[in-house]
């Protein structure tokens, strides 16, 4: 019986020095959640990176999870053999005994287990030269349309061909927390994981307005954070009721100003949520000039509002390029059912757009904004939300 494995190659950690072991473990850690309900899979961690043994029925099911895996460069499913080269060329020919007869191949070999007989060079020689008599291919070292690598590891042999390119990124878990503040917008999910696969966790945070959003619109944000909990696993939710604060604010200042004074005591309850929950910064969505919202004079004077720092990755991003990301981990049809994150009545018809911090603070001086982003964060609901195995 052929024994099927997968080698699981990350990335980065070259660079890391110290934090190299604590970086590797949390892979590891990671790999083994992503294939937890399969026990016949298992991941046995070697120097660096990693080999999952599992049957080859479970091999499509189990690369589509690792590329879920962040810190992941590249994957290849290979197949085992004993130390022998004859066992070797023998495995080689069988999966190569399909390929196209005008293909040109060539081998290249590692070796592991430097006490193994021949040196890596002879190895590939004599391999090639199999395989060459056996299926009439041709060798071409400079540009071979397959490369047939040969690993001689410590126990046994193993052999693959082709390279399947990973996420990338950091392994979830090696930087610290960051709170989301979800909406149930194409944005905010993307930047969410674009912060996750930097390594930091994430924590959500949702601003509700019942009745002027439905529960349909809450919903859609729980199903963001489970589809997100599939690169991360369980995720906490803050929904924050925000309806009672919001119409306060709706009736302070000059009624342009009305975005910004929700989007500060949004950002001031989040950095409260973000503490209690020992998350170092915040993470939005905004994109600078999508929206009136979202010039540099309103970015700075939401931001002037926060005790943290706000992270922004999708900043200098082209909407196609956010709904090309949003498309690719799987948020966009979601963020695209037609429940609105905010309701048209507090949306004012000709928002500032180049806002100014004296006449917002004057305008929010009849309030003690404290007190009320602390007592929105202090009657938060909670909601855990956990993978699904996928
Ligand atoms: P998105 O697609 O993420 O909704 P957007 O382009 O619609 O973003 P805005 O509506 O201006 O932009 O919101 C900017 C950012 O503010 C969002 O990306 C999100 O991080 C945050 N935000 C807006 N509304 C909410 C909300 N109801 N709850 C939590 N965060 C919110
Ligand atoms: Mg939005």
């Amino acid at each position: 019986m052929i024994k099927t494995i997968i080698v699981l190659r990350i990335g980065e950690i070259f660079l890391k020095g110290k934090n190299r072991r604590n970086f590797f473990a949390a892979f590891i850690r990671n790999a083994k959640f992503l294939i937890r309900d399969l026990p016949e899979v298992t991941v046995e961690a070697q120097h660096l990176y990693a080999l999952v043994h599992l049957p080859s029925e479970l091999e499509k099911k189990c690369i589509s999870r690792f590329q879920r895996l962040f810190g992941l460069t590249s994957l290849s499913i290979g197949y085992m053999t004993q130390k022998s080269i004859s066992d070797i060329t023998t495995m080689a020919v069988k999966q190569l005994s399909s390929c196209d007869k005008k293909k040109t191949f060539k081998v290249e070999t590692r070796r592991r287990d430097k006490t193994f007989s021949m040196q890596s060079p002879q190895i590939s020689q004599q391999i090639g030269a199999d395989i060459h008599h056996a299926l009439k291919l041709k060798v071409d070292v400079n540009n071979p349309d397959v490369i047939v690598h040969v690993v001689i590891d410590i126990n046994s042999a193993y052999i693959y061909t082709d390279v399947i390119h990973g996420p990338g990124g950091l392994p979830i878990g090696v930087s610290d927390k960051i709170s989301l503040m979800l909406s149930g917008g194409i944005d905010s999910p993307v930047a969410g994981w674009s912060i996750m696969r930097r390594g930091c966790p994430i924590h959500a945070i949702y601003f509700h307005s019942f009745p002027y959003t439905s529960d349909n619109a809450k919903q859609k944000v729980v199903d963001l954070v489970s589809q997100l909990s599939q690169w991360q696993g369980s995720i906490a939710l803050d929904v924050v009721h925000f309806t009672d604060v919001q119409k306060t604010l709706r009736n302070i200042g000059t009624g342009d100003m009305a975005i910004l004074l929700y989007r500060r005591m949004m950002i001031r309850t989040a950095c409260i949520l973000a503490n209690n929950n020992q998350a170092k910064a915040i993470v939005t969505g905004e994109n600078l000039g999508q929206v009136a919202s979202q010039t540099l004079s309103n970015i700075h004077v939401i931001e002037h509002a926060s005790s943290l720092p706000i992270l922004r990755p999708l900043i200098g991003y082209d909407k196609h390029e956010i709904i090309t990301k949003a498309k690719h981990i799987k948020t966009y049809e979601i963020s695209i059912q037609p429940y609105d994150d905010c309701c048209a009545l507090f949306v004012p018809k000709n928002p500032v757009t180049r806002g100014k911090i004296i006449p917002i603070e004057k305008a929010e001086a009849p309030l003690n904004v404290h007190t009320l982003a602390q007592s929105l964060a202090d009657n938060v609901e909670r909601i855990y939300i956990n993978p699904d195995t996928i």
